[in-house]
């Protein structure tokens, strides 16, 4: 963490521990009808009435998930939220709570927890969920986050991973790629790189991709865009791992194979761009970078006429038989099977 010497520094002891929860949730307020109870008891007290509840949680620990010399403690809160968030709209439900908890060392002043709920408490709002509770507690070294997120549904919304069907449409939401190239970037600046992005003028021809690695957002949107196109995906999944590997996930789970087409993967200008800077195949990044935290899901081949020309939306190929395999469908027309090659092997390839 970069320390500012003209930022002032209070000690978390302090506070102690109630200090601290009640410092950083005292201005937390519930908008979520279901929300009978929230911060403030031994436990929440929720009520979904005749609705499904789905829940999904993630823990992230710094110098494994993130790096905190270029991802301001806002932007973790931030993202934290909204990786949780994507989980939620992946089951094709609406996210309505979160649960925070929090392990920090001495070597975090009260001012960065606040800076981290600052974060937390943006995606919130933005995401129109109550924080509902959560832990604090200390650590020996560094920091660990996890956050729990509720959402509700009804029974016949919800959709699975195992659900497409061998001659279904594979369809992803905006494009891909972007935040890996971002973390490419940010790593190469790491030196010089302050606090805020937004004060590194040589970072100009990057912001789309930086935005895309510190600031992702979920599609929260695509449940009630889908809805109003009168269609229900097959099965669905966001893009945490990569294309590729998401890919894979659902066809295992659904027993189907696919065909990937390379010509038809959304991908950003800038994003090319900085691909061939860094030298980099821009297909390779597209299908096995993460963190897009765009949703992919197949449909009914009958519904295609609902989705065509949908600027959200764009078919990337087509379900096949399993004994088919998975495969990618190159702009040479040649068929190379896919793998699940996740973000961490592609850093580790270097
Ligand atoms: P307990 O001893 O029962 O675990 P705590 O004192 O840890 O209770 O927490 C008191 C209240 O504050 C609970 O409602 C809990 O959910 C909430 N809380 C604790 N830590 C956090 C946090 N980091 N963010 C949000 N709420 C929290
Ligand atoms: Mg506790």
């Amino acid at each position: 963490m970069i320390e500012d010497k003209n930022q002032p520094r209070t000690s978390l002891s302090n506070l102690g521990e109630f200090g601290l929860i009640d410092h950083l949730t005292k201005q937390i307020e519930i908008s979520q009808p279901s929300t009978i109870k929230g911060i403030g008891d031994d436990a929440a007290v929720l009520d979904f009435k005749d609705k499904k509840t789905v829940i999904s949680t993630d823990l992230l620990i710094e110098g494994v998930h993130f790096d905190l010399a270029y991802m301001p403690l806002k932007h973790l809160g931030y993202k934290a939220v909204v990786v949780n968030i994507s989980d939620i709209c992946a089951m094709n439900a609406t996210p309505t709570h979160i649960t925070v908890s929090i392990a920090v060392s001495n070597r975090f002043p009260v001012e960065a927890l606040e800076e981290l709920y600052d974060g937390i408490k943006l995606a919130a709002k933005v995401y129109g969920v109550d924080i509902i509770g959560g832990d604090t507690t200390s650590s020996t070294k560094g920091m660990l986050l996890s956050i729990t997120a509720l959402g509700e549904a009804e029974a016949d919304d919800i959709v699975y991973r195992n659900g497409a069907g061998s001659t279904d449409l594979l369809v992803v939401t905006g494009d891909v790629g972007s935040a890996y190239m971002g973390l490419q970037v940010l790593e190469r600046e790491k030196q010089v790189f302050q606090v805020n992005p937004n004060n590194q003028p040589d970072l100009d021809a990057y912001t789309y991709l930086i935005e895309r690695q510190l600031k992702p957002e979920a599609r929260k949107d695509v449940k009630a865009i889908l809805k109003g196109l009168d269609i229900k995906p097959t099965s669905m999944i966001d893009v945490s791992d990569g294309l590729s590997s998401e890919i894979i996930h659902l066809c295992k789970q659904s027993s189907v194979g696919c065909n990937l087409y390379e010509e038809k993967i959304p991908i950003d200008p800038q994003f090319i761009n900085v691909t061939e800077e860094f030298n980099i195949d821009s297909t390779t990044v597209a299908i096995n970078g993460g963190e897009d935290y765009e949703l992919l899901f197949t449909i009914k081949m009958e519904d295609f006429d609902k989705i065509k020309g949908n600027p959200n939306f764009t078919v990337i190929g087509h379900m096949t038989q399993e004994s088919e395999g998975i495969n990618l469908i190159t702009r040479a027309n040649t068929s190379i099977p896919l793998k699940a090659r996740g973000w961490n092997a592609m850093s580790e390839e270097g």
